[in-house]
């Protein structure tokens, strides 16, 4: 059996991707793959900390027992994830 194995091209189908372990077929379908940038945008929404705008998906707050929360990791706003996702150059692999 002959499989014709597309590479790079724009035809929609990456056969190997389509076998790939783990892959489902909604991982192709639009709609699911904007709810999940919408989901990761959620997640690495702007908070304001002390006047800054940092990222609240990768800053970190602690919270010592019985003391109020705490920042103790700001990064910027947006941060790498942000960026990567509005496609800044230098920031894509
Ligand atoms: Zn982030």
């Amino acid at each position: 059996m002959t499989v014709n194995v597309h590479q790079g091209d724009d035809d929609g189908l990456d056969y190997e991707r389509y076998l790939a372990p783990g892959h489902k077929p909604e991982d192709d379908d639009p709609k699911v793959l904007r709810a999940r940038i919408a989901a990761v945008r959620d997640l690495h929404h702007p908070v304001t900390v002390s006047g800054r705008q940092v990222c609240g998906g990768c800053s970190v707050q602690r919270t010592p027992h019985r003391q109020q929360a705490a920042w103790v990791a700001l990064i910027p706003h947006p941060c790498p994830t942000t960026r990567a996702l509005d496609g800044a150059a230098g920031d894509q692999p």
